[in-house]
């Protein structure tokens, strides 16, 4: 094995995805020596954009849902005029219906009886006037928000469907993406609504416009964008090329050991400091000297769900004038429609068809995962064409992505197991975790670009403390 002593004084960022990013930004800004690494052979992680025909596509559509001061800041520097500000149409698939967002009162009506409004109603009053003073699990948490009926008829499934659990599974402090932001705000003002309908006063609600910050070519300029930056200050940022081992000597990290995934042999790095930003569970297993056993049992609890992406390129412009789709029907596995030809123009090769992704979210042994390629873009058209959104249009070409691990389950038990690993990890002293798989945290770009951030400070603060 080689070693690289020249290396000691550098810090290394493991995983060039956006929180490893914004570490490495954050230390070249700050002077240090910084190197960057990355299994894949381009960075962005799950936020990168690939080519295909000449599309540039996301994994899903990525846009910033938030955009924090200091995350519009490192946006703006890095994109200048190469963004573009995007006025989001979104709409929820329920009951054979697209209904709007946020949800318009002649809509409700359409898809709810007289009946099932006085059940909505009273189950939520229910809830309001002998509130649930024990919330165990997600389920209930929903429950006490929204009533039982409507968690019944509204969330339940769609939880099923996306995380292949029960709501009495997960976690009552659940915070994932899909069903709190969207779904939970939907509610509130589906509530709302039909409150203020029945007792006769206009209600307007805050939701009225979705902006959301968009890098013209995709989300991948965005982070290319900020590789570049590093590199043009002669800090070294090395795809294909994956972490091997992390060893440390009582809690002091001074080795990597790095394999270049086309070339090398394992090499040894010496380094000042780590941010890790790789799946918290493949950090604990790359750990030497190995972290005790009852550590590593601790991995089981800390469950993620897969993704997979059927990309469909439709003939045919002006498809739907929606950007994204949002599928609460269990007669379709699928969860979210992307619509690319909506978000920016520039992604597009041509202007006679359109590319759509279908995402579905399954574990390793479901049935879907099991499939050809083949097979889930037949399933992924049928379903497109089951709940109206393709017609007489043809599909000319396709492409499927299976992606391991992208969502951390909020399971019920994960807490304990998560807050024991990170006690463990917070003894390295010269080691900082950050991102989504990396302190398993459900965070979307925006906050894993501010968790990269401002571990990076925390880092050089425990530093200088050494
Ligand atoms: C389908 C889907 C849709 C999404 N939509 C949105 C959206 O619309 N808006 C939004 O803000 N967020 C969205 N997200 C979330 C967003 O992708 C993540 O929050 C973000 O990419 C997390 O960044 P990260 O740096 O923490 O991790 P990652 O992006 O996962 O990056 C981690 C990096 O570590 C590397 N790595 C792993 N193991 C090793 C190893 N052994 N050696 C070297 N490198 C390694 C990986 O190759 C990867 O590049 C979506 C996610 C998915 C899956």
């Amino acid at each position: 094995m080689n070693i690289k002593q020249s290396n000691s004084k550098h810090i290394y960022i493991l995983g060039a995805g956006p929180a490893g990013l914004a570490s490495a930004y954050t230390l070249t800004k700050q002077d240090e020596s910084v190197v960057v690494v990355d299994k894949d052979s381009q960075v962005g992680g799950l936020s990168k954009s690939i080519v295909y025909q000449g599309f540039i596509l996301d994994y899903g559509a990525h846009y910033l849902c938030t955009s924090p001061q200091p995350v519009l800041e490192l946006f703006n520097e890095i994109l200048g005029s190469n963004k573009v500000n995007i006025n989001t149409l979104i709409r929820v698939y329920w009951r054979k219906k697209f209904l709007s967002y946020p949800p318009k009162i002649h809509e409700l009506l359409s898809v709810l009886s007289w009946e099932e409004i006085i059940k909505v109603i009273s189950s939520y009053l229910q809830a309001k006037i002998y509130p649930n003073a024990s919330i165990e699990n997600y389920h209930e948490q929903l429950s006490s928000r929204f009533g039982k009926y409507l968690f019944e008829i509204f969330f339940k499934d769609y939880i099923e469907k996306v995380w292949g659990i029960s709501g009495k599974q997960i976690s009552a402090n659940a915070v994932a993406r899909v069903t709190t932001n969207l779904f939970e705000k939907y509610l509130n003002i589906f509530i709302q609504l039909i409150h203020n309908w029945f007792t006769s006063k206009s209600f307007t609600s805050n939701v009225s416009s979705n902006q959301v910050l968009y890098p013209k070519k995709g989300s991948g300029q965005f982070y290319k964008g900020i590789a570049h930056y590093i590199c043009s200050q002669n800090q070294q940022v090395l795809l294909d090329t994956e972490v091997v081992q992390v060893k440390h000597n009582s809690f002091l990290i001074n080795e990597l050991v790095l394999k270049n995934l086309h070339t090398g042999p394992e090499e040894a790095h010496k380094c000042r400091g780590v941010i890790s930003s790789i799946p918290i569970n493949l950090l604990l297993q790359k750990l030497s000297p190995s972290p005790p056993e009852r550590i590593l049992n601790l991995v089981k609890y800390l469950k993620f769900r897969n993704t997979i992406l059927a990309y469909l390129i439709i003939e045919g412009n002006q498809i739907f004038p929606e950007h994204s789709l949002y599928i609460n029907d269990k007669s379709v596995q699928v969860v979210r429609v992307t619509n690319f030809a909506n978000w920016s123009p520039d992604i597009l090769p041509n202007c006679y068809q359109t590319p759509l992704c279908c995402e579905y979210w399954c574990d390793f042994n479901e049935s879907i995962w099991q499939l050809s390629d083949q097979e889930i873009l037949v399933q992924a058209e049928q379903e497109l064409r089951e709940i109206g959104l393709l017609a007489q249009q043809t599909v000319s070409s396709g492409f499927v992505v299976r992606l391991a691990r992208t969502h951390p389950i909020y399971t019920v038990n994960y807490q304990t197991a998560l807050l024991e690993i990170q006690d463990y990890l917070k003894q390295f002293q010269n080691l900082q975790i950050v991102g989504r798989g990396g302190s398993f945290s459900y965070f979307d770009q925006d906050m894993v670009l501010l968790m990269g951030m401002s571990s990076a400070k925390d880092l050089l603060n425990s530093l200088k403390a050494l």
